[in-house]
Formats: C-alpha cells, sequence, structure tokens
C-alpha cells in the first residue's frame, strides 16, 4: 500500500482506531490522526458498537440450547462502498473488511462470555446483526434423529395427509382437521420429540414407504426426523424412545435412535434398499399347491415390467418400470389362500405383481398361475441392506 495514496483519498477526513487498525498495516498508522468512532469518516461510529451488538446477540440466544454458534452481519451498503473505494484507490490489498472485523469481534466476545465455540461448518445457530437497525436475527440448524419404525396395524399413513379438499385448513368432507388420515407414523413420533426439543415444526424423511394398508415389520423401516427450529437439542433419545413408545400406544415403534444429520436425509432418499414382504393372498378358485409352488420359483430371479399403476397414477410418472424379483417362495397354502415371501427391487409394486393389474404388470403371479389371484394383507418384513 502507499501512506501518501490513502492521505490523499482521505483528504483530511478522519479513521478511527478501529479502521485504521482494520485498514492500515502497523508501520503506517502513526502518520494517521485517530479520531473517535463517532467522528470516523469511514464507521461512523459502527466500531464503538460491538459490545452493544454482544448483548443483543445474547439476549436474542436466551431459551435456546447450543454449543456452537456463528456470528454474520448486514452493513450499511454506503459504509462497504465507501471502504472499497478507498482501498482500491489507496491500493490496500490485505485488510480485514467491516463486516468480517464486525463478526469476529461479536464472536470473540460471546464464545469468551457464554463458554461456546465459533464453528463456520455447521454451527448450532447462526446470529445475524442487522447493524443498521440493530436488530438480531437467528438462524437454528435443524435438529436431525434416526432411527428405525415399526407399523404394527395397516391404515395409518408414513407421513401427513393433508385434506385434499381443503389442503389442511379444515373443511366439512375432512370434519374440519385438515386431514385424510387422523394420524400418521410421521405425528405419533414426532408429538413427543417436539415436546422434548421445544421445536418449531418437523419434516420426516423415510427410507421408501410402505402403503397405508400394509404394516412395517421386523427390524422397521429407517428414517430421519428433522426438528425445525430447536430449543433443547442435548436430549436422552433412550428416554426419548420410551416416551414415543409409551405414546405410540402399540400401534408404532422406533428403536435405535440416535443423533444425524443432513448428509444422511440425503443418503436415505437416494437408497434403494431391496424389501421382503410377506403378501396374504386370495384367489378365485382353489389353489393347486404344487402349480403354485413351480410358478413361485419360475419368479425367482425374473425382472416384471410393471406400468404405473392407475391407483398411484397421480402422484408418479406414467411409464414402465422394470423391478427385480430376487426371492420368491411359499409359507403357506390353504383353499383360496396363500401366503408368500418375497424379496424384491426397491419400488416394486407388490399387489400388481400379485394380481398383474390388468396386463399393467407382466409377468404376475396371476397371469403365470391361470387364476385371478390379489393381495388381501400385505406386510413390510424386513429392509436389506441398512
Ligand atoms: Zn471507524
Ligand atoms: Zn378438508
Amino acid at each position: 500500500m502507499d501512506i501518501g495514496a490513502l492521505k490523499e483519498v482521505l483528504d483530511g477526513r478522519k479513521l478511527c482506531k478501529a479502521c485504521i487498525e482494520r485498514l492500515v498495516p502497523k508501520r503506517w498508522r502513526r502518520f494517521l490522526e485517530k479520531v473517535d468512532p463517532e467522528d470516523c469518516w469511514l464507521c461512523e461510529g459502527l466500531s464503538k458498537e460491538i459490545d452493544e451488538f454482544a448483548r443483543l446477540v445474547e439476549k436474542k440466544l436466551k431459551g435456546y440450547e447450543f454449543s456452537t454458534f456463528l456470528i454474520g452481519s448486514k452493513i450499511d451498503e454506503e459504509i462497504v462502498k465507501k471502504e472499497e473505494d478507498i482501498t482500491r484507490k489507496a491500493g490496500i490489498k490485505r485488510y480485514v473488511d467491516i463486516k468480517t472485523w464486525v463478526n469476529r469481534e461479536v464472536e470473540k466476545i460471546l464464545s469468551r462470555k457464554l463458554g461456546k465455540n465459533v464453528s463456520y461448518q455447521n454451527p448450532d445457530i447462526t446470529a445475524i446483526i442487522d447493524t443498521r437497525f440493530n436488530h438480531v436475527t437467528l438462524q437454528v440448524s435443524p435438529l436431525y434423529i434416526y432411527g428405525r419404525y415399526i407399523k404394527k396395524v395397516r391404515g395409518i399413513p408414513q407421513t401427513k395427509w393433508p385434506c385434499r379438499i381443503c389442503k389442511g385448513i379444515g373443511c366439512r368432507r375432512c370434519n374440519f382437521t385438515g386431514k385424510t388420515y387422523q394420524t400418521s407414523v410421521e405425528e405419533i413420533i414426532a408429538e413427543k420429540v417436539l415436546e422434548a426439543t421445544g421445536g418449531e415444526s418437523e419434516s420426516f424423511h423415510g427410507c421408501g414407504r410402505e402403503d397405508i394398508d400394509a404394516r412395517m415389520l421386523g427390524e422397521g423401516r429407517p428414517f430421519v426426523l428433522e426438528i425445525k427450529n430447536p430449543k433443547i437439542r442435548n436430549i436422552d433419545l433412550g428416554e426419548l424412545e420410551k416416551e414415543i413408545n409409551a405414546f405410540a400406544q402399540g400401534k408404532v415403534e422406533v428403536r435405535d435412535l440416535r443423533f444425524s444429520n443432513k448428509e444422511e436425509v440425503v443418503r436415505l432418499k437416494k437408497a434403494t434398499f431391496p424389501k421382503v414382504y410377506h403378501a396374504k393372498i386370495i384367489a378365485e378358485k382353489e389353489i393347486p399347491k404344487e402349480k403354485l409352488k413351480e410358478v413361485v420359483d419360475s419368479l425367482r430371479g425374473i425382472t416384471v415390467k410393471q406400468f404405473t399403476p392407475s391407483r398411484v397414477a397421480h402422484r408418479r410418472a406414467l411409464k414402465t418400470r422394470e423391478k427385480r424379483i430376487m426371492e420368491c417362495k411359499v409359507m403357506e397354502v390353504k383353499g383360496k389362500e396363500a401366503l408368500i415371501e418375497i424379496l424384491a427391487e426397491s419400488g416394486t409394486y407388490i399387489k400388481e405383481f400379485v394380481s398383474g393389474d390388468e396386463g399393467r404388470t407382466r409377468p404376475s403371479l396371476s397371469e403365470l398361475l391361470g387364476i385371478p389371484c390379489k393381495v388381501e394383507a400385505l406386510d413390510v418384513v424386513a429392509v436389506r441392506g441398512e
């Protein structure tokens, strides 16, 4: 930098100590006259507000539990422009800009005072100071909790299902509940978690989903519950698990709860884990045992072509999907009923694999058996690969 050039640019206007230290290398500082921050041409008093900013943030943070934080700020456009202007004209290349300086100074005060660490990567809370209005807003990182759920009853959807007519506002059709289904796995699990964390709202990220009328058994299905704007982060997950399971009254059960993160949500959403199903099927007439065994054996290892079933056509693209049936075996046969175990690729439509869906799924159990069959009850008994 060039001190002569800086003096020329300043043209008699003066800077405060903090601004000089941010912009000017040590050896040149004695050539500049210091003034009080209120009289500083550049920051216009901002530099003496640091303690006040820290106080405002501290007040705002009351009631939030966190271990790491970060400070961000908004600075008057005009100050930023002036700073850019003089540093460019005076050839100042290395300096601490005012925004960074404010952030770092407030962070220093607060981490000392509150005993918390600053995290640039993944802070629990980011406080944004609008220095123009002395106003602080908080961005609280969501809390992610991983677990597996078991759904022991039929008729409950995995996630909240707003009423199609009123979209959740409440209308005559939904009896003013705003919902198509009274409850869901999501709501049953989230209730106690929201209570424990003081969270504002939540999102449920399941690793796939079963049909509403299918049970989810075995070890359960992986999920991550995202709690938005949590006040409390240090919760006892073992205790929470017990509370959820007591509240769920045997409809749903959670296990293996642990803290998680956003990356895991992405992983679960992308995962294509094969599932083991138990399908109780019912045929239009008595099922010949030997023939069923032959058919089921022949289905092992095949690929089925499934055109989008009509029951999901309103929310899935119309196209043909190829799905692999890895295992298929007969568990029981009795009269018109049979129990079949199927290990199939993620996203296989099992009901249609059995019924054939009027030719939209081929081959199908019904087609090969030569007797129309349908799934009367479906359970997911295992999610493989997790
Ligand atoms: Zn200043
Ligand atoms: Zn409604």
